[in-house]
């Protein structure tokens, strides 16, 4: 009988499917270990190899790149799905994409669509890079999906859902963490804490860069978010509430009003549906209500579900890297160790050995359990994703706010830019009045406007409004209970940005003038007038950004009260410096007033290896604005002689104590133990009297009172959180009235974000200058929580004391909060450039040197108010 007749090329397909069936790499075959083996961590790079192996093996997975990483690394996820629908992504995304922004749709085109759609799903290994289990997870949970054949569960999950895998949402801090703790194994350093922040510039606060989106890796998360619009976003963190092993959702009080119920609702389902799903698959120790809130916004995990997208984390117990650690009830704290259930945690854990692998099984479990509910309910999640946002586009053609108008004229031009940036980068459509917008009575020409019938609407109100964290006790006598993290955040507030709420409903006649704006738009940076020096207000941050761009060129610069004062460079030269910073020049034949010779300040910012994540921050900022600071280890302070290095040295934020000890001896590895000590602290105090400029952020400037023995007190030092209590939330200050070199450009009122930090009084003898003050008459809340207010009121916020020949400035607030307090930078700046070793004072301004010791000074050593003829 003759061969029935198959083509070559199908003959090979069927062969090459029935071999990737049978060759699929398991992740032993590839790392030599399987994901969660004791003392075992693959690094990113060994993992995005091995999905690629798998990719190229299966057809149940895709590679997508989803951009570069801040140390330059290629940035991979995993689209795992059927291979039908890896084959129609593009449909997929698209319906996705139509009923999340819910335009030109009615709600019968809507089911159907949902009913024809796929749930696409994140799900990552964790951005916090020492919580190590999340990125093994995803190599596990990649491999049960491709792998695992003829599961009703499973081809459910890949018919039904799309699942865009992160291996980690953070690669570099996984590579890095994992090399520290490759290097310290079976040393008595194995568990020791990582010198570093594991993300570049912000470490932790790699999750509170949620609608800001300062950093690259924020961008990519972001950009691909609204790329592809899931309708779940669950990030996998460590640690658990001990002795629970995996705290899951719903989360505690308070909650935001501006997410959409049906969001909020879901995310509570997904957590009880995890629940059973970790208690039926015999993993007991699921914790609910207890920790976390959903108040802010900021959470690089959170931020989308102002987007209607579900989003939120779990957090399974961790001990220390992958290294296994055995507990007895006897550790548990005592309300637990009765091993009671309780309504949310029904099923307690009864201590034992936990393992990484264990870690990871929870994990897989819980990813499992998200991947079952988003396959069984796709279609009325991707329904409840339409319904938000046409509720939202609804709602606010009923009710005020209609918009929000962010007016061209501004105090710090660039600064509006920079918000309008902000928010479409959030996704959020922007506006421009093409003909004056009238609104409560004014005209605004120019301005930006954000209509809020508008799909993700809510992320909007939720930054632009002030915050009114609610008062929620424990018992009707308990305490409040206190937020969890920051309280309020306003962003145009925090930036500085005057923005106006528009009360009417927004006319047809008047949409017809509006503009979409495509992409966002810079300030153009000019150069106006003739002459040969160029006048460059000290209104605007960027302006500090081109004094030092053209300090580094070779230009001329001195310090005038509201400008400052750039010469030597052609005149081409400051137009191509002047577009590069959005900055106006205004060029002159001569400045007037009495303007201080400068140049650029040499920069030093202490970088302790007890790492702390406002030391990234402030480098981040300095070095965007072309300071070029210079880390200071602890080696480098002690050494000595910093004056002959520095102009100016920065202390961030950190408790004194951390920065004067650093890491006990015998935690660390020797050359990461200690702090400062009392050589580095006899250092900076030589740096001071010697004519040096100190700063001091928050709770560093309790160190530098210490250190310094400067005659200032904290008023809340001392205090019990009854007593008082402010965890991140902005209040009003009155700044001086006195002219003063580190107020300049700044208006009288500013909003300052609290933090955990001091407040300042003086001590008899102190010479300086009181720079910020929080109001006396009435409550400085600005936005968020603030506790017992009167403990603050009338007390100094910024302080400028005078010791020796030079000085020390102490913020106790956070001037650079989170790259996010755009309105309080220009008094870092300032005083960055307040140093008696930069000035060369003029024959008329002999006032700008530091007085010396035992003198009283009458005014601040400032920059005397001047007037130019510009
Ligand atoms: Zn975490």
């Amino acid at each position: 009988m003759a061969k029935p007749v198959v083509p070559a090329s199908a003959l090979f397909l069927l062969f090459s499917a029935a071999a990737l069936a049978q060759n699929l790499p398991s992740p032993e075959s590839v790392l030599g270990h399987k994901p969660g083996d004791d003392f075992y961590l693959a690094n990113y790079d060994e993992s995005r190899e091995y999905f690629r192996k798998l990719a190229a093996a299966s057809d149940r997975v895709k590679i997508v790149n989803v951009g570069k990483t801040t140390r330059g690394l290629d940035w991979e996820i995993a689209i795992i799905s059927s291979p039908k629908n890896l084959a129609q992504l593009d449909k997929y995304k698209d319906i996705s994409h139509r009923l999340a922004l819910g335009r030109g749709l009615d709600d019968a085109t809507a089911k159907a669509l949902s009913r024809e759609g796929k749930a696409i799903v994140h799900i990552d290994g964790g951005l916090h890079s020492t919580e190590v289990a999340g990125a093994q997870h995803s190599i596990a949970l990649a491999w049960k999906l491709v792998s695992t054949k003829n599961d009703p569960q499973i081809d459910a999950i890949l018919d039904n859902v799309i699942l865009m895998l992160w291996p980690t949402l953070n690669p570099d801090g996984q590579n890095e963490v994992v090399s520290w703790y490759r290097k310290n194994l079976g040393t008595p350093y194995e568990v020791s804490p990582l010198p570093d922040l594991y993300q570049e510039y912000v470490g932790h606060d790699n999750n509170r860069d949620g609608y800001m989106n300062n950093m690259l890796e924020s961008r990519d998360v972001t950009r691909t978010e609204l790329e592809w619009d899931p309708v779940i976003f669950y990030c996998q963190h460590q640690t658990a509430p001990f002795p629970a092993r995996i705290f899951i959702p719903p989360f505690v009080e308070p909650i935001s009003s501006n997410i959409h119920p049906l969001m909020a609702r879901w995310l509570n389902v997904l957590g009880m549906n995890m629940a059973a799903y970790l208690d039926g698959h015999d993993m007991p120790g699921a914790i609910h209500r207890t920790g976390f809130d959903n108040w802010y916004p900021g959470f690089l995990d959170f931020t989308h579900i102002f987007r209607n997208s579900i989003s939120f984390f779990t957090e399974t117990a961790l001990y220390r890297y992958a290294t296994p650690h055995f507990y007895t009830v006897d550790e548990f704290p005592k309300d637990r160790a009765g091993l009671r259930s309780e309504v949310f945690y029904s099923s307690p854990w009864k201590g034992g050995w936990w393992r990484l692998a264990d870690a990871v099984h929870y994990m897989e479990g819980a990813s499992m359990s998200v991947l079952d509910t988003a396959a069984r309910y796709h279609e009325e999640l991707l329904f409840n994703r339409y319904q938000a946002a046409r509720d939202n586009i609804s709602r606010f053609q009923k009710e005020p706010p209609y918009a929000y108008i962010i007016p061209r004229e501004q105090h710090d031009g660039p600064e509006a830019a920079a918000l309008v940036e902000k928010l479409m980068t959030n996704g959020i459509e922007v506006h421009v009045a093409t003909q004056p917008f009238a609104a409560s009575g004014r005209q605004y020409k120019d301005a930006w406007v954000v209509l809020m019938d508008q799909p993700f609407s809510p992320l909007v109100k939720e930054l632009f409004e002030a915050q009114r964290y609610p008062e929620i006790r424990d018992g009707s006598n308990g305490p409040p209970i206190r937020p969890y993290d920051v309280a309020g955040w306003t962003l145009p507030l925090q930036m500085g940005v005057e923005t106006a709420v528009v009360t009417q409903p927004v006319t047809p006649a008047q949409r017809q003038t509006l503009r979409l704006l495509a992409k966002s738009e810079s300030i153009p940076g000019t150069v106006q007038g003739t002459g040969s020096v160029y006048l460059l207000s000290r209104q605007t941050n960027q302006s500090f950004a081109a004094l030092n761009a053209a300090l580094d060129a070779g230009a001329q610069a001195s310090v005038g009260a509201d400008q400052f004062i750039l010469s030597g460079l052609a005149r081409e030269r400051m137009a191509q410096l002047a577009a590069k910073q959005s900055v106006t020049l205004q060029a002159a034949d001569k400045s007037t007033g009495n303007p201080v010779t400068t140049k650029k300040p040499r920069v030093g910012l202490y970088r302790s290896w007890n790492a702390a994540i406002d030391e990234g921050w402030t480098r981040w900022i300095l070095e965007n604005y072309g300071f070029s600071p210079t880390g200071l280890r602890n080696g480098d302070v002690q050494s000595g002689h910093l004056l002959e290095r520095f102009d100016t040295i920065l202390i961030p934020d950190a408790m004194p104590r951390a920065i004067a000890d650093g890491f006990a001896p015998g935690t660390v590895p020797g050359e990461f133990a200690g702090g400062l000590g009392e050589t580095g602290i006899t250092a900076l105090r030589a740096f001071v009297h010697g004519g040096g400029t100190l700063i001091a952020f928050n709770n560093a400037s309790l160190f530098a009172i210490e250190a310094l023995n400067l005659p200032v007190t904290n008023v809340v030092g001392g205090l019990k959180p009854e007593e008082f209590f402010c965890s991140g939330s902005l209040l009003h200050v009155e700044l001086s009235e006195e002219p003063h070199i580190a107020l300049g450009g700044m208006q009288h009122d500013a909003a300052v974000m609290f933090e955990r930090g001091p407040a300042f009084d003086r001590k008899p003898g102190f010479q300086g200058a009181v720079l910020a003050t929080y109001p006396k008459d009435i409550n400085p809340l600005a936005s968020g929580y603030l506790l017992h207010p009167e403990k603050i009121q009338g007390k100094a916020a910024a302080l400028e004391v005078f010791e020796g020949r030079g000085r020390v400035y102490l913020f106790g607030f956070k001037p650079q909060w989170r790259g996010q307090s755009h309105g309080t930078y220009k008094l870092i700046f300032n005083a960055i450039y307040d140093s008696p070793a930069l000035a060369k004072p003029t024959m008329a301004e002999k006032k700008t040197e530091a007085p010396k010791p035992g003198s009283t000074p009458e005014k601040p050593a400032a920059v005397k108010s001047a007037t130019t003829d510009n």
